[in-house]
């Protein structure tokens, strides 16, 4: 039956580096290491004055091998953004590719929730990361794992409609089902639809609606009911979105000016988005990067933070202050 809650993060992105040592063979966000031009805290600090009303930093970055000697500036540049971030009322959430334990254990200490898409099973997703060495089934489910052991909130993810099939997908998501079983942490599932590269949209076609729909539903029945489904209301014809909630979806995710993966797929205004799903019987309400569920995980620090950021939402200035109104 169609109604009930829906939420949405208000989101800033930065990009501590576009230097990725993956070269993914969809990816039109990656410079090579050498050409990049690492964010400075200065930059940063201007990007967070210019969105006051976003309450989620998600630091996006670009990956540096484990062993690569500039791992240690990359790593200590993830830390003071995420300090400056909570040092301006602000909300990080890191999805920086898989870390090591030292490393996670420290970044969550400063960020109340983190993410790494899982991507999904298969030759169709070997064949598209074969020049991404840290994309491996393998590597992102330790890093699921890694996150259930410390305790982290976290968001993970499938890309979909690479060339999977329908019995991949439920590897896919029953390799979820079983990581949530042991450690209960996965706030959210994002369901994110492959678009290809190019400077023009090319919106989703009826029947990978249609398929994505099925998708939605197969999910819905397979995850266990606290896990959030996700998918990015940009990549779907607005008018859709109604169906896609009705199919499973009860969160948009995080909602920035732009999207910095797809930036040919404009974000639809919160306030229109609001006013669509209130017309068809949905409440839209804006939420933390970690949903409420998941506040009692947190250290004490970051769970003041997180209470103070949410009071601020639930007086409204996000939708009020959001300057792509
Ligand atoms: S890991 Fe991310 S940034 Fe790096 S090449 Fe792949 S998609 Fe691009």
């Amino acid at each position: 039956m169609a109604g009930g809650l829906v939420t949405w993060s208000p989101s800033v992105t930065l990009v501590p580096t576009q230097g990725c040592f993956n070269a993914c063979s969809y990816c039109s966000f990656r410079v090579p290491l050498e050409q990049a031009v690492p964010l400075s805290q200065r930059e940063a600090l201007e990007q967070l004055q210019a969105r006051p009303a976003a309450a989620e930093v998600l630091l996006l970055s670009g990956e540096v091998a484990p062993n690569a000697p500039s791992r240690g500036e990359w790593f200590s540049r993830l830390r003071q953004l995420s300090a400056l971030a909570l040092a301006q009322g602000r909300l990080p959430h890191t999805n920086a590719g898989p870390l090591s334990l030292r490393e996670m254990a420290a970044l969550g200490r400063l960020n109340p929730s983190m993410g790494l898409m899982l991507e999904g099973v298969g030759p169709a997703y070997d064949a598209l990361h074969r020049h991404a060495p840290s994309k491996t089934l393998a590597s992102r489910l330790a890093q699921l794992e890694q996150a259930g052991r410390l305790g982290i909130p976290f968001t993970t993810g499938l890309l979909l409609g690479v060339g999977e099939s329908m019995e991949e997908r439920v590897q896919a998501l029953e390799l979820l089902v079983g990581v949530q079983r042991r450690w209960g942490h996965l706030q959210e599932v994002i369901l994110q639809p492959w678009r290809p590269d190019g400077e023009a949209a090319r919106p989703l076609s009826p029947s990978e609606q249609a398929d994505l729909l099925e998708l939605i539903a197969m999910a819905r029945q397979l995850l266990p009911p606290e896990v959030h489904l996700q998918t990015p209301p940009n990549l779907w014809p607005l008018e859709q979105l109604p169906a896609v909630l009705e199919a499973g979806i009860n969160d948009l995710g995080g909602i920035d000016t732009v999207d910095v993966i797809n930036p040919a797929y404009p974000q639809p205004a919160p306030e229109a988005l609001r006013q669509l799903l209130v017309s068809r019987g949905w409440r839209l309400e804006p939420r933390t990067c970690v949903h409420r569920h998941w506040w009692s995980w947190l250290p004490a620090v970051l769970r003041r933070r997180v209470e103070q950021r949410a009071r601020l939402l639930a007086s409204g200035p996000a939708l009020a202050n959001a300057p792509h109104l």
